[in-house]
């Protein structure tokens, strides 16, 4: 498992599992346990997918150390409107049995992130959270908020893969140092319509779920698959055995068309 560096000194495993939909209760337990087994070390929660209790009994019950296991939490639009983000925390540590996150992020930028901001440097300086960083901010967002921080956000989550790479963001994002972590890298499942990747994945005995991940380790993004079926858990973290030819990068680069399969932050309402 590749680690990526933060610029505030925190390491990132560039490969995580994401927990969108998945269950509270025995689906969540199971898939983060499956995915520690096969050497994840990093799972990506939020508080409004209702299922950190069980991410956090999962981790807790696993042999790993806590500190073996990147944990990622964010806070809800309405805490962060309700200027309620410390409360939001503090109710994310205790469903998570933990007394830190990994990395804890506004989750979409709605207003009075400025001040949800300022909660988050204060809760880092406490040694709650370990990184803290932004979901869904567009390069506008940033220029409103980078002026405003003590501390510089260390990433920021966007909808990422083959049909949208939002080359606003990463070029806002490459310009401050903010890491890119890619959401829906498998298109919600959309991938399996496109046949490229199944004429990638066979020259190199992989899956087509592989390739996609690969594309996104060699492109230098955090990527948060979601399974939960143990198989293809494991099938997406099988990832750092094979590389893809400069010619197979640029043919799923050339998918690029701006399509999202989630909402736009620039046009959201919730
Ligand atoms: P995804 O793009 O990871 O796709 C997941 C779907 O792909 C699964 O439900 C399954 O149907 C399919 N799949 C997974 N592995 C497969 C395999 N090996 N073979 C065949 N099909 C497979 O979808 P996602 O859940 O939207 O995104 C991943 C994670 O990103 C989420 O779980 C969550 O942690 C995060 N996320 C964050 C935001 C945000 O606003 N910050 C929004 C959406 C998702």
């Amino acid at each position: 498992m590749k680690n990526i560096q933060l610029h505030n000194d925190t390491a990132i495993p560039q490969l995580g599992l994401g927990v969108w939909q998945t269950k509270d209760g025995r689906e969540a337990v199971n898939a983060v346990t499956w995915a520690l087994d096969a050497g994840y070390r990093h799972v990506d929660t939020a508080a409004i997918y209702k299922n950190e209790e069980s991410v956090g009994q999962a981790v807790a019950d696993h042999s790993l150390p806590r500190d073996q296991v990147f944990l990622t939490t964010k806070v809800w639009n309405t805490d962060i409107r309700a200027g309620k983000t410390r409360q939001a925390l503090e109710t994310s540590l205790r469903k998570l049995k933990t007394d830190y996150v990994d990395l804890l992020l506004l989750h979409w930028p709605v207003d009075g992130f400025v001040p949800a901001w300022h909660e988050l440097e204060r809760a880092q300086e406490k040694g709650l959270v370990r990184a803290i960083g932004l979901s869904n901010f567009m390069p506008e967002n940033l220029d409103q908020l980078l002026p405003e921080t003590n501390v510089q956000p260390c990433i920021n989550q966007i909808e990422y893969h083959p049909y949208l790479t939002q080359p606003d963001v990463t070029a806002a994002c490459a310009e401050h140092g903010i890491q890119l972590e890619a959401w829906s890298p498998l298109m919600q499942g959309h991938f399996l319509e496109i046949d490229l990747f199944d004429r990638i994945a066979e020259k190199h005995g992989k899956t087509a779920a592989q390739v996609i991940i690969r594309w996104d380790l060699q492109r230098d993004i955090v990527t948060i698959p979601k399974s939960s079926n143990q198989g293809r858990i494991q099938e997406n973290c099988s990832v750092f055995d094979f590389e893809l030819s400069a010619e197979d990068m640029a043919a799923i680069d050339a998918l690029e068309r701006g399509k999202r399969f989630g909402p736009d932050p620039r046009n959201f309402d919730f």
